[in-house]
């Protein structure tokens, strides 16, 4: 049984594909993908020998040797053109390090699908996508405990994205769902604590509070959109 975060983004990998799920750890993802009959072969790469160790162990004992390769490689360098890779998940990551991974190997791609789940800085991830040919076709948010996490999915193609639409999310934005709500609102109420701690300080006319200021106007008025 998957976690609610790894469950949405496994229902959200296209059937029938070849993955390559980077950053795997314990490899619940692929082997729920291949349990389920969703996709028929996966590779899972890892940068790290313990979290190898992990997925290797899972593979192993669900008896899917033969459907799941676990590889151990830095990011994309886990696969090659030849293994015919169609989807790229990459997921529980930040998206920096999202980011790197698949500038470090672009020559690899386009993949017809990447399922993207990063925990932090996903305008960064949204700017690389569409700098790259590739175009966000779907995004979900999930909650999971204390958590909300984001996942964007895309596929070649071309799009333009507004500085809104790379913060919030082009479909995000527009759907405004509840855990989109509690996000955001969750973040004004952190940077209006900062503002507040600056007005104390008599920070006032520091750029900071200007900055953190303009930052809280934008949460505002995407919500109320
Ligand atoms: N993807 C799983 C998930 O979403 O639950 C595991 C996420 S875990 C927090 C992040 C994993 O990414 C770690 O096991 C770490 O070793 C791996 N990782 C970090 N940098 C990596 C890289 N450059 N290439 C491959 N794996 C990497």
């Amino acid at each position: 049984k998957l976690s609610p975060r790894l469950e949405a983004v496994a229902n959200l990998v296209d059937a029938k594909k070849r993955v390559a799920d980077i950053g795997s750890d314990h490899a619940y993802l692929a082997t729920y993908l291949v349990e389920q009959g969703k996709v028929a072969q996966a590779i899972v790469g890892e940068v790290a020998f313990g979290p190898l160790d992990n997925a290797k162990h899972t593979v192993a004992t669900q008896g899917l040797g033969s459907q799941i390769d676990c590889r151990l490689a830095d990011g994309l360098a886990a696969v090659s053109k030849e293994d015919g890779v169609e989807t790229v998940v990459i997921a529980g990551m930040g998206g920096l390090l999202i980011k790197k991974i698949l500038n470090d190997q672009k020559q690899l791609g386009p993949f017809s699908q990447l399922v993207l789940q990063p925990n932090t800085d996903q305008d960064a991830v949204r700017a690389w996508l569409v700098e790259n040919g590739y175009a966000i076709v779907k995004e979900q948010m999930v909650e999971e405990g204390e958590h909300r996490y984001e996942i964007i999915v895309a596929e070649p193609g071309k799009q333009t994205l507004s500085a809104d639409d790379l913060t919030f999310g082009p479909f995000l934005r527009k759907e405004q769902g509840h855990i989109f709500l509690q996000k955001w609102q969750h973040e004004q109420k952190r940077l209006q604590l900062v503002l507040d701690r600056l007005k104390e300080a008599g920070q006032v006319d520091n750029p900071k509070y200007h900055q953190v200021s303009e930052k809280v106007k934008k949460i505002q008025e995407v919500l109320s959109a």
